[in-house]
C-alpha cells in the first residue's frame, strides 16, 4: 500500500476493536480520518480502521460521557435537534422518550 496523500494515517490513533490485528497499537498508520461531524463543543473526528473497517471517533469528554444510552442514539437525537426539529419530532423520530431528548437538549444547550 503506498501513500495516500498527507491527510492519510493519525499515527497516535489505535483501534478500538479487540479482534484488528492492530488493536490498541499505534504508528501503524492503519486508523484515516473518516470525516467529521459537530456536537455542541465543537468538533468530533471520526475515524475507520483500514485493517478490520471498524468506525470510532475522538469523542472523550463530551455529552456522550456518563449517558447509558448507546451514543448513537444520543447522535442522533442531537443531529436531528441540530437541523431544528423540535423535541418531541426528534424523540418521535428516534423513538426516545421526549423528557430524554428534553435532557440531551439541555445538557447540549449547557455545553
Ligand atoms: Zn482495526
Amino acid at each position: 500500500m503506498g501513500k495516500r496523500g498527507p491527510k492519510s494515517g493519525y499515527t497516535h490513533m489505535s483501534c478500538p476493536n479487540h479482534e484488528c490485528t492492530f488493536y490498541g497499537v499505534t504508528g501503524e498508520g492503519n486508523v484515516v480520518s473518516n470525516g467529521t461531524y459537530r456536537i455542541q463543543s465543537g468538533i468530533v473526528r471520526k475515524f475507520i480502521c483500514k485493517e478490520c473497517g471498524r468506525t470510532f471517533n475522538s469523542r472523550t469528554g463530551t455529552i456522550m460521557q456518563g449517558l447509558h444510552t448507546p451514543s448513537n442514539k444520543v447522535e442522533e437525537c442531537i443531529s436531528f435537534l441540530d437541523i431544528g426539529l423540535g423535541i418531541r419530532a426528534t424523540g418521535r423520530l428516534t423513538d426516545v422518550s421526549k423528557g430524554t431528548v428534553k435532557r440531551w437538549s439541555d445538557r447540549r444547550n449547557r455545553l
